[in-house]
């Protein structure tokens, strides 16, 4: 059964929320602080719900603290709802934002979508467009034709990301916290370093990619076709 931790202050939304997710057949805990949140998160959580207003700690340093420890989904509750705080929250390694008031029923739909998401990284070969490109998980190498390309670990990492969620545009900010761990300034420009380093590896055309796509102001998004095995 798939447990999820609701970190919310909020008797009514919590309580609302959870009845919800029993409803779907998850396991679901309420934490009303940040200390007990960040206490309970070592019993093994497969997704938060994270309030960013909580009494105690604030909803961004919670997340930053679980990003230090796991990689699990974050979805994050909250009031604010301007640009900015949702890429800030993004930003932050919140793997989604809902703005309140919202419906829960939409709240539960991407609890799963999440959780679909949230494949464990196994030692397998990921083929995309027909096996032009293969990324083999175990030795970290890529696959061109006769070719094996090895790819650094932070190279493999952003790789594996992008490519594992097709389509999904993913902030420089997100990439910088799945690689690192945490954000800081500046480190913006090395995801930039990185992308073209493994595209040196992956594309035959530098100026026109067919499997790493910039999005201009935002980050990157992988559009290889993942083949069916
Ligand atoms: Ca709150």
């Amino acid at each position: 059964m798939k447990k999820i931790l609701i970190i919310e202050d909020e008797a009514k939304i919590a309580n609302v929320v959870k009845a919800y997710l029993e409803r779907e057949g998850f396991e679901a805990s309420i934490a009303e602080t940040g200390e007990k949140a960040l206490r309970l998160i070592k019993d093994g959580y497969n997704l938060i719900i994270l309030d960013l207003m909580l009494p105690d700690i604030d909803g961004e340093s919670i997340c930053a603290a679980i990003r230090e420890i796991s990689d699990l989904p974050i979805i994050m509750l909250t009031a604010k709802s301007s640009e900015d705080d949702r890429v800030k929250g993004l930003g932050m390694g919140a793997d989604d934002y809902i703005v309140k008031p919202f419906s829960a029923r939409e709240l539960v739909a991407r609890v799963k979508a999440h959780l679909r998401k949230t494949k464990k990284t196994e030692d397998r070969i990921l083929s995309f467009n027909n096996g032009l490109l293969k990324i083999d998980t175990q030795s970290m190498e890529v696959i061109k034709g006769a070719s094996r390309f090895a790819l650094t670990p932070t190279e493999f990492k952003i790789l594996i990301t992008l490519a594992e969620r097709p389509q999904n545009v993913f902030s420089r900010s997100q990439l910088v916290n799945i690689v690192q761990g945490f954000d800081f300034e500046g480190y913006d420009r090395v995801i930039d370093a990185h992308i073209k380093n493994i595209r040196h590896k992956i594309e035959d055309d530098m100026q026109k990619p067919i499997f790493i796509k910039t999005v201009y102001g935002v980050g990157y998004r992988f559009i290889g076709t993942p083949d069916l095995s």
